[in-house]
């Protein structure tokens, strides 16, 4: 039933199958990979390189949320690790090393050949993915893995396509600019898409010559850990890349606020957001760029492909358990089709296939963790509490794992915590009913977030007006969660700063350097 929105999953006869789970035992420190030449680990900290264990000898268990069981046990990385980790990128950094030597066409080679190594390994990280985050097997070789590797390729491209101006100054005087690499990049990444989002940070910031710590989520830290492996293979030198396994009051904490990192990037929660930027003013007043929560509104106009707009508005919600940061969680529609459009949504939500990961016919996995399953279950019960009504609810799905079948709210109203304030981050559909665009537009407007926005009609004057009244970094027109490497990606008011992607993208990891040269006349 996904197809629509995940074209690739039509082809799943040609998919390779997940790899044997038993290779990802408790006990396994290094495992098997698909290259038998190297050793590889998923479980320690990649610093210059080389595989640490924690300065503090602690580790965290990384869990499968499909059963509540630990894989493995991972180094617990904290300040102490972070201190090495920004020594080895900041000597990776310094002129004449062979990072700073490399050319910028080369960049753009060894981003291309970690591309092609992720290819080569793609149903490995594939089921490393869906065992640590839950997401469905299929999805993370057909979605995750796809997009990864585009966005690898796309930053490759562009290594040696990033260049400053010639500028016509007054006077004896030739000026140009470089576009420079900021430096020490501080990247704090999430659990919901943990590949991709370790992609889209490496791709501009590598891209662009500079040096990376990489905090990865607590709960998903095994994938992007295999790709350090990668990197190695890939030729990158030592210390250009620095991954962190840790929490984030630790770990995370100490790179926001550390004095020797120039730059930090951030995707996660608003609240953690606020923390991030006030440990950068509070430090060395690092750059920051931040991709946070969105409570992004998908609004059906009554003109809309009712078949199309349901099975649509359902993914926007459904896609990775709810787990999206623009997840069209506020569906607003037209009173004329309200009663129709809800009726079928909740067919089409009976019928998600909610089960095994590794089950090529599992749409959707379980939550993350036991905190954010009791989470969502406290937005129901507030839901409940505040009046909202829920039209019928799937409840826990399983009895073990922290699985949660569908909910749908209605009946909103302006004020309801679980309505307007909250990010569910889970299976919980909010149907609203609006009567005028200019309405709707306001409703829709009437948050703190601006990430993402989508509007479906076959009138594309409305949809453009629409789309022009929407303050969201990103507005979909008869679509949902269509993202591309080339487009840019970001938030307006509490949903972030900066973009990421596209050339936009770029703009984060480089210094603006302005060269003004003496040009004495012949004659003078
Ligand atoms: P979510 O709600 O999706 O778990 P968070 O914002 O809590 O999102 O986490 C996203 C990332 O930010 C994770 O890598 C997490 O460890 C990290 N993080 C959490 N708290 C802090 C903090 N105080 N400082 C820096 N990073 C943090």
């Amino acid at each position: 039933m996904l197809r629509l929105a995940l074209g690739n999953l039509s082809k799943l006869s040609r998919f390779s199958s997940p790899v044997s789970l038993n290779r990802f035992s408790a006990a396994a420190a290094a495992i098997p990979t698909p290259n038998p030449q190297q050793e590889v680990y998923f479980n320690k900290i990649f610093i210059n390189n080389e595989w640490h264990d924690a300065v503090s000898k602690k580790t965290l268990p990384s869990i499968n949320p499909a059963t509540g069981e630990v894989i493995c046990q991972v180094a617990e990385g904290d300040k102490a690790d972070v201190d090495k980790a920004v020594k080895a990128a900041r000597n990776a950094f310094k002129l004449g090393s062979p990072w700073r030597r490399m050319d910028a066409s080369e960049r753009g080679v060894l981003l291309n050949r970690l591309a092609d190594l992720i290819e080569r390994d793609r149903t490995y990280l594939a089921t490393l993915e869906a065992l640590d985050n839950g997401k469905p097997y299929a999805v993370a070789y057909a979605v995750d893995l796809n997009m990864v590797v585009k966005c690898l390729r796309y930053y490759a491209g562009w290594a040696d396509k990033c260049h400053g101006k010639t500028i016509p100054m007054d006077g004896d005087f030739f000026c140009y600019t470089r576009h420079e690499p900021v430096g020490v990049c501080g990247q704090i990444i999430p659990w919901n898409f943990p590949l991709l989002m370790q992609a889209w940070k490496l791709g501009p910031a590598l891209a662009t010559g500079n040096v990376i710590v990489m905090k990865v989520a607590e709960q998903t830290p095994l994938t992007a850990l295999y790709v350090a492996n990668l990197i190695k293979e890939a030729g990158f030198p030592p210390g250009v890349v620095n991954i962190i396994p840790g929490f984030g009051p630790t770990a995370g904490a100490a790179i926001a606020s550390h004095m020797d990192v120039d730059k930090v990037a951030f995707t996660g929660s608003t609240e953690v957001g606020h923390l991030i930027q006030k440990a950068a003013g509070g430090s060395n007043l690092k750059r920051i760029t931040l991709e946070l929560g969105g409570k992004s509104p998908n609004i059906i106009m009554s003109d809309a492909d009712m078949d199309y707009a349901v099975e649509q508005a359902h993914f926007a919600l459904f896609f990775n358990q709810g787990q999206c940061c623009c997840a069209g969680s506020r569906t607003y529609v037209q009173d004329s089709i309200y009663d129709e459009f809800l009726e079928r949504s909740v067919e089409r939500a009976k019928a998600r296939v909610v089960g095994n990961p590794f089950d090529l016919n599992t749409e959707q996995g379980p939550q993350i963790d036991e905190e954010q399953f009791q989470k969502i279950l406290g937005y129901i019960s507030t839901g409940k509490r505040e009046g909202a009504k829920l039209l019928c609810g799937g409840g826990v799905a399983a009895d073990r794992g922290y699985f949660i079948l569908f909910f749908f709210f209605f009946n909103l109203h302006k004020g309801q915590k679980v309505q307007i304030v909250s990010l569910i981050f889970g299976p919980v559909m909010q149907v609203l009913k609006f009567k005028s665009i200019e309405e709707v537009i306001e409703r829709a407007n009437d948050t703190q977030y601006g990430l993402a926005a989508a509007v479906f009609t076959r009138d594309l004057d409305k949809a453009n007006y629409v789309s022009q009244g929407l303050r969201a970094g990103t507005v979909w027109i008869n679509c949902y969660d269509v993202f591309g490497a080339q487009s840019p990606f970001g938030g307006y008011k509490t949903s972030g700063n900066g973009r990421e992607l596209g050339e936009y993208g770029l703009e984060a990891y480089t210094e603006v350097k302005t060269v003004t040269i003496k040009v004495p006349q012949k004659n003078s």
